[in-house]
């Protein structure tokens, strides 16, 4: 079966999208969307038909669908009790599937959940009569909605010893990205044609690189809103975010790690980097959960993992200070900047194993700053007191400037300002006080360094002034304001920001100018800035 799939297209994982046909009269429609999918880069289409199976009508749906299929097709009619929305029971189904082989529609595929195959005899009858047409292969899949089966290993064991099998799919509900990386692992180990895909967001990693480990098909939706699992990606994010066709077995992998990383858009820019200059690299989202012993789990599985080649990682919210400890417990260096500022943004993972954090964020944060106003002997209000904040007080101080810090938890901006306080000449000035900046306090640039009005952030709504009990009051003509959030770009501050008449940096400008120099770190090569511009602003 895989050998007539590959004569079909010369590729290995095939971009598959999954349509969900609800009703006999959206046919037309159906077929239009995989003809528009296929015009994207699909090759195989999935039919979801579980709505269809029951009534005449549906079954001669169901038949049109795979009589007219513009791409070859996986049949899939999952009853409610395996996380579909079939409602009949299983003589239904088979009904369905004996009304296929009368009118001689044969899918490519058809897939059954091993369950019902090892349950249901007349099934397996009815299933073999299509598999007596060579062109059809029987997908045995296993899905769990909730989490990981706990009887996984067996159960793939029962699914490989089925002689009827050409394809074992296993499909379960991520609950970390250790999950995403055990999928891997289990396709690196098959035995034969398989697909392992982790749902949520936690498997998004899994979906990606589908191609590099060996997995048959990556599922994809034609659309944001037609998704038919849980963290399935679009057909163009697939393709123009991840350029999925370019991913094999030789692609190294990085990751923008954190929480929330969804919204990022470093995937976007650095897979583009990548596709410019050549380099055979992949960037893909890899949410790990708050606390140093999520980020620690997560870090030992992906450099212990035998076949993830990871090469480099970008750190995000809240996990920058915890990559320092990381890196330092594993024996790693340290540059200059990141051990300057107890925190880092990018770790590179060289050819020996051997670890590197860096800071980049200094570099982001000041650069801008330098280009509007003089940082010596300027007041500068800072407002949080995480990674960036002391990226943003270490490049500040060391540019001569008085900062002053505030941050909802008062013990968190202690704790930064004697740390800073710590790293630096003892001439530096930094001090922190409660609340939110006043007009009185004649500070020359507002900084934002915590993550309100980040969408999908705390609070996207809310500017940290207001969060802070402050108000737009101490916002001025010719003061400088400086949002780090970068999506959006007009944030909640910087909108207060214009109407005051202040100067706005906003936080993509920091954003492009640390990525730079991670990709430069990561890959010896520049980044191409214009095209860089020109995708944040479409
Ligand atoms: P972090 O270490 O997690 O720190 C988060 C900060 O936000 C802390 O000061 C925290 O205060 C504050 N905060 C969170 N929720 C809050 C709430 N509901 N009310 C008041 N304060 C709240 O994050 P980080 O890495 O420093 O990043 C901070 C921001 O900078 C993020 O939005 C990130 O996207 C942005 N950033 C942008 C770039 C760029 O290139 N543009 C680069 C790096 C970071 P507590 O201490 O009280 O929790």
């Amino acid at each position: 079966m895989l050998s007539s799939l590959r004569r079909y297209h010369p590729r290995v994982s095939f971009i598959t999208v999954s349509i969900q046909v609800n009703d006999p009269a959206e046919v037309d429609s159906a077929l239009e969307q995989a003809r528009s999918a296929s015009a994207l880069g699909a090759q195989l289409v999935e039919w979801r038909v579980d709505e269809l199976a029951v009534e005449e009508a549906g079954h001669r749906a169901c038949r049109i669908l795979v009589q007219d299929t513009p791409l070859p097709c996986i049949l899939t009619c999952r009853m409610v009790e395996e996380g579909g929305r079939f409602g009949g029971d299983e003589s239904d189904r088979v009904g369905l599937l004996q009304s296929l082989v009368e009118a001689g529609a044969i899918p490519k595929y058809i897939d059954v959940e091993s369950a019902a195959w090892r349950r249901d005899r007349d099934l397996r009858i009815a299933i073999g009569r299509l598999l007596a047409d060579e062109d059809c292969g029987l997908v045995l899949s296993t899905h769990d909605f909730e989490g990981r089966p706990n009887d996984l290993a067996r159960q793939l064991d029962a699914m490989w010893g089925e002689d009827d099998a050409s394809v074992v799919k296993v499909a379960w509900m991520a609950r970390s990205i250790r999950d995403s990386l055990e999928a891997m692992e289990m396709l690196d180990e098959a035995a034969g044609p398989m697909i392992v895909l982790c749902m949520g967001r936690f498997g998004v990693m899994s979906r990606v690189l589908a191609g590099k480990f060996g997995g048959l098909l990556t599922f994809a939706s034609n659309g944001e809103d037609l998704a038919t699992a849980p963290g399935q990606l679009t057909i163009q994010q697939l393709r123009d975010v991840y350029h999925f066709d370019s991913i094999s077995s030789s692609t190294k992998v990085f990751g923008i790690l954190g929480d929330p990383v969804e919204h990022s858009l470093s995937p976007l820019l650095h897979n583009t980097a990548c596709r410019r200059s050549g380099f055979d690299g992949v960037l893909v989202p890899m949410p790990v959960i708050e606390g140093w012993e999520s980020f620690k789990a997560s870090l030992v599985c992906m450099l212990d993992h035998p076949s993830l080649e990871l090469s480099g990682l970008a750190v995000t919210s809240p996990h920058k200070e915890n990559l320092i400890r990381f890196v330092e417990e594993a024996g790693g260096v340290l540059t200059p900047m990141a051990q300057r500022c107890g925190s880092a943004n990018t770790l590179v993972v060289l050819p020996d194993g051997s670890l590197v954090a860096d800071n980049t964020d200094t570099e982001g944060i000041i650069g801008p700053l330098r280009e509007r106003m003089s940082l010596k002997d300027s007041n500068v209000a800072m407002l949080g007191a995480g990674g960036a904040a002391r990226a943003a007080a270490i490049g500040l101080l060391m540019e001569g400037a008085r900062v002053v810090v505030f941050n909802r938890s008062q013990e968190r901006a202690r704790g930064l300002v004697e740390d800073v306080k710590a790293r630096m000449e003892a001439s530096a000035s930094i001090e922190y006080r409660s609340g939110a900046p006043r007009s009185e306090d004649g500070f020359d640039a507002v900084l934002n360094m915590t993550t309100l009005g980040m969408a999908g952030g705390p609070d996207p709504e809310l500017s940290p002034l207001e969060a802070l009990g402050g108000s737009v009051d101490v916002l001025g003509e010719g003061m400088v304001v400086f949002d780090a959030v970068y999506q959006p770009r007009r944030t909640p501050l910087i909108q207060q920001a214009r109407q005051a008449g202040a100067v706005t940096i906003t936080g993509d400008e920091m954003f492009l100018a640390q990525a730079a120099r991670q990709f430069r770190t990561w890959t010896g090569g520049e980044a191409p800035m214009d095209e860089w511009k020109a995708l944040l602003e479409s």
